[in-house]
């Protein structure tokens, strides 16, 4: 455990990445970021490779910018974002490679509090709404969550507890349903997939 391969690959551990996150999303509450090294010097070092220290999926909605929450700077993330935080296939395949190519050694799932996509499933739950477009197969993935929450809170509270339920499943998805490419590592200690929701108005990531 303690050489682990993502040790050797110049990647903190597991506990170490998130511990960088939670340190950062602090520094941010505070009002107070972290330098994020957006340098020429940075440039030109990652123009020979990257290794970022974790794999970020989250939301697209302008408010929640990883970097940002997180005082990351470039070359730190590996991100996927779409409204609401599921992931499709090209999703998935962007988690893998970051796991098996980059050795990401921590997989972040992000929601945060009154995201539109879910208010947008719960609505198609509650309201029997209707989405055109490509938002309407975008935001099914999201119904099982908002059926889930249904089941224990009231509507004022839908949406909300929908955005955990949501962020629960795609990590309980990531550590129990899919390649062994993400699941080995797991196993082997090498990579950790934890939960999150981002609250709009503190700044705060709630760690699940
Ligand atoms: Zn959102």
């Amino acid at each position: 455990m303690a050489t682990s391969i993502s040790a050797l690959a110049g990647q903190p551990s597991p506990d170490q990445a998130l511990q960088r996150l939670i340190e950062g999303n602090d520094a941010f509450v505070a009002d107070n970021p972290l330098p994020s090294d957006v340098s020429r010097e940075r440039r030109l070092a990652l123009a020979e490779g990257q290794q970022p220290f974790a794999t970020l999926v989250g939301c697209s909605d302008s408010r929640v910018g990883p970097e940002q929450l997180f005082g990351a700077g470039l070359g730190e993330l590996f991100i996927v974002r779409t409204a609401g935080n599921n992931v499709d296939a090209a999703g998935m395949g962007s988690i893998e490679y970051s796991v098996a190519v980059l050795k990401v050694p921590l997989i972040v799932v992000l929601g945060h509090d009154k995201c539109g996509a879910v208010a947008a499933a719960a609505d198609v739950v509650t309201k029997d709404a209707r989405f055109p477009g490509s938002i309407g197969r975008m935001i099914e993935p999201i119904i099982p969550a908002v059926l889930a929450a249904q089941r224990n809170v009231d509507e004022d509270k839908l949406v909300d507890s929908a955005v955990e339920e949501n962020v629960r499943r795609m990590v309980e998805r990531l550590k129990t349903y899919s390649e062994p490419m993400l699941l080995e590592p797991q196993e082997r200690g090498e990579l950790k997939v934890v939960g999150a929701v981002y609250e709009l108005a503190t700044g705060r990531v709630r760690w699940l």
